[in-house]
């Protein structure tokens, strides 16, 4: 029996970011995913800026719309800031799956069409059992199967969100020429709705907000958005995404590892997850390559610190009486407004 030294649950970008980053460690890697085959997910696709600098560790370069800076709208209120340096990219998640597809088979991947049924652990080594009934045994198992993680769920490490806390994301494209080089974020009473260029004839909407959140009526409530999106065909399906948080008491049980939103995911509201992911793929790569697994937890605690603090400390707001009063805070204070956006560029 060959035993391969990572078995990578889940291929979307954090999964196949793993195996690339494992492949340069020199680690043989196999990958598994028995989910959709385009790589469509609901996102908001902006890219911060301090992704570029990890797409070019992973060898990859997807195409998609410079993105400037950050738009925020309240009402009549309206604040932007435009990232220092250089620029975020909004990029169509079956584009972003595309290319890292194409480089973790270039880099010896090993990618197989098979779900994740469950998994068991010895001293050594752990074995995965797949819907084709295959057994794969390796050193290592990632988990890196989202949100709705079944590798967290048998490691018995999900922690149950508050009822009320429960978020939503649902998202569509549209052809039309964007009218702006930043995020374009719309907050209404009751969701926020985020707008990307992702090319030079699409945009994306995505609406975040409670259960029931609907993408016509969230628009339709906007005047402004709906002006400029009457008569736009949809140029994807319709997605959905949700609830969150996901919370998960540890990032590593033995041999098993969770990286990506199924080690924790707190909210889109800040428009990250794709940095933080390619952060944690390399901080689980680095710990399973010193055969030190029990430094991934901590490493973990230091790559999602910022992004958890923020993006807890925003959703509480958004969730509170104050919520009308986040944009014309941030255009009361944009010196405050431009630092937040700034440490989101970074
Ligand atoms: C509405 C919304 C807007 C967002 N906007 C942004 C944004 O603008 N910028 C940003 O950086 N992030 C954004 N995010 C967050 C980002 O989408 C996620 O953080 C990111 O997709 C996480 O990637 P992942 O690979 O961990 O999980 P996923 O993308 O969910 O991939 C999981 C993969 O695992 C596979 N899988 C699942 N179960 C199994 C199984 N049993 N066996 C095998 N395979 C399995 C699935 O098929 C899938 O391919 C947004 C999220 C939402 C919901």
């Amino acid at each position: 029996m060959s035993v391969v030294d990572v078995t990578v649950v889940g291929a979307g970008p954090i999964g196949l970011a793993t195996a690339i980053f494992a492949r340069q460690a020199g680690l043989g890697v196999t990958v598994l995913d028995g989910g959709p085959t385009d790589g469509d997910k609901a996102c908001g696709e902006g890219l911060m800026p301090g992704v570029a600098p990890l797409l070019a560790e992973l060898g990859i370069d997807p195409p998609g719309h410079p993105l400037e800076g950050v738009v925020y709208h309240q009402g009549s209120t309206r604040v932007e800031h435009t990232f220092p340096g250089l620029p975020g990219r909004g990029v169509r998640r079956t584009q972003l799956r595309d290319a890292l597809l194409e480089r973790a088979l270039e880099s010896g991947a090993h990618i197989e069409r098979a779900k994740y049924v469950s998994l068991t652990q010895e001293r050594e080594s752990a074995r995965v059992l797949t819907d084709t009934g295959d057994h794969i045994t390796s050193r290592y198992v990632i988990g890196c199967d989202g949100l709705h993680s079944s590798v967290a769920a048998d490691l018995g490490v999900v922690k149950k969100p508050a009822r009320s806390a429960k978020r939503y994301g649902i998202r569509q494209h549209f052809s039309t020429q964007p009218w702006s080089s930043h995020i374009e974020v719309y907050y209404s009473p009751d969701a926020e709705v985020y707008i990307t260029p992702v090319s030079p004839d699409t945009v994306g909407v995505a609406v975040l907000g409670p259960k029931g959140i609907n993408l016509e009526t969230a628009i339709a409530g906007i005047p402004e958005l709906h002006r400029r999106l009457v008569g736009a065909t949809p140029a994807s399906p319709l997605r959905g995404a949700g609830p969150f948080p996901h919370r998960a008491r540890t990032q590593r049980v033995g041999r098993v590892l969770l990286v990506g939103d199924s080690g924790g995911y707190v909210d889109a509201i800040t428009g990250e997850g794709l940095r933080v992911g390619f952060a944690q793929a390399k901080a689980a790569i680095a710990a399973i390559s010193k055969d030190a697994p029990e430094t991934y937890p901590l490493a973990w605690k230091r790559v999602t610190r910022e992004f958890r603090i923020l993006t807890k400390g925003l959703v509480a707001l958004a969730s509170s009486p104050l919520r009308t009063s986040i944009v014309p805070l941030a255009h009361t204070f944009p010196g405050l407004f431009g630092m937040i956006v700034n440490r989101l560029a970074r």
